[in-house]
């Protein structure tokens, strides 16, 4: 008979139960943490991140893993939050540095679709220091919140994507007295949002005025993607890299650098030279690039991601009845006259549109359409590639 242990209100219990109880509590699971429906087992790898998005982005690997790591680290920072143990983990903002069309838009907006979490795109340049004509950098939250449908806490644990953050940099030649351009003022205000901070947000955005109501909105766990084109900062690289390469292995170190890619050398110096506050700087830890698009990349966009353009216009046509095919040597014509406006693969789209604009229109009866090279010729030379181009 085993002995017997009596509770307050007299019940009893066994040392075997004691003994049973206490080994299925030792190999019972431990709860996992769950920070408004984020936890680390609903959170995915940063492998399954980039497979994601080597679905809908073609090329860009480097780029592709510090962002599937940099948001694997921000959504375990947001989830351990409330550990006690001393280590606080920073938190990591973003920044993209590429040229136009390259993908940076669309690599922070395919993260934020996996994730399912909130998503906006903000255009730094529409943005002022308060008191200016413009927008308040606050406004940046409110498509945020749209996006969230007015949940607070779901916008709180948001991406936001600030576009042309390179169009802020300080350049005292562009001083106006009616609107802040010069930078500083926004760069000033960005910072508050990047660091983590309660911010006042006017629902409807636009201007902030004294008797309105605010949404408060806390930014510690929004992650920010900054993007920008940063035109010219291959010359300050290089004037960084040049002083640097002085010392007994220079000539050896010289030779290895890509001169004609010198974008993936970016550091963080080189956003100081060209006009970035170190404060801002230091808020966007994660430092990548976007290598410029070659033929055979903008080739595969037009056929090989999920949504590739092709896709999109046999999925149109076939809810029509028609099967769509496009020769090879019409997808090469189009890459040609991409490359030839330097738009990156934002050019693809403007052509491809050209092209289609009458197929879809006149619906063609027999079921089946072939778009040749000779029929995209002379759609495109029908149109006019100025316009074209500023519409891209
Ligand atoms: P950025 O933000 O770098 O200026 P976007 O991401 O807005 O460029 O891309 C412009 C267009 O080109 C979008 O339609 C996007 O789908 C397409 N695109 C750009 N880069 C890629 C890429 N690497 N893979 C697939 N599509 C791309």
């Amino acid at each position: 008979m085993p002995d017997m242990f009596s509770g307050q209100d007299g019940s009893l219990i066994c040392t075997e139960c004691i003994e049973m109880g206490y080994n299925m509590v030792l190999k019972m699971p431990k709860a996992k943490k769950e920070v408004e429906g984020l936890s680390m087992d609903s959170l995915p790898a940063p492998r399954e991140i980039k497979a994601f998005l080597d679905q809908y982005v073609v090329g860009q690997d480097d780029a592709k893993r510090f962002l599937a790591v940099s948001v694997y680290n921000h959504y375990k920072r947001v989830i351990q939050e409330r550990d006690d143990d001393g280590v606080e983990i920073e938190k990591s903002n973003i920044l993209l540095v590429g040229s136009t069309g390259t993908g940076k838009t669309l690599l922070a907006r395919t993260i934020a679709q996996f994730l399912k979490v909130p998503f906006a795109i903000v255009d730094a340049t529409t943005l002022t220091e308060a008191g200016y004509v413009g927008e308040d950098v606050e406004t940046t939250l409110v498509r945020l919140l749209q996006d969230a449908d007015y949940d607070v806490q779901k916008a709180q644990r948001g991406i936001v994507f600030i576009d042309e953050i390179d169009k802020i940099a300080r350049k005292s030649e562009n001083m106006s007295i009616t609107r802040d351009v010069s930078g500083e003022g926004v760069q000033q205000g960005l910072l508050k949002l990047l660091e983590g901070s309660i911010v006042n947000v006017p629902p409807q955005g636009g201007r902030k005025h004294p008797d309105q109501e605010f949404i408060r909105v806390d930014t510690k766990n929004i992650l920010f993607i900054c993007g920008g084109a940063f035109e010219g900062i291959e010359r300050k690289i290089a004037q960084r890299m040049n002083t640097q390469v002085v010392g007994f292995d220079a000539q050896q170190r010289s030779a290895r650098v890509d001169k004609n890619n010198l974008l993936q050398y970016i550091a963080p110096q080189d956003l100081k030279a060209f006009g970035l506050i170190p404060e801002i700087i230091g808020r966007l830890p994660i430092l990548t690039y976007l290598q410029p698009l070659d033929r055979d990349a903008l080739r595969a966009i037009l056929t090989q991601p999920k949504n590739a353009l092709t896709k999109q216009y046999q999925k149109l046509l076939a809810m029509d009845d028609v099967q769509l095919r496009f020769d090879d040597d019409m997808l090469d014509y189009i890459v040609d006259r991409a490359l030839e406006a330097h738009l990156g693969a934002r050019g693809l789209r403007g052509l491809m549109e050209a092209v289609m604009i009458d197929i879809m229109y006149d619906r063609p009866r027999n079921g089946e359409f072939v778009v040749t090279r000779a029929y995209a010729e002379e759609r495109i030379g029908r149109t006019d590639m100025q316009r074209l181009r500023q519409a891209m």
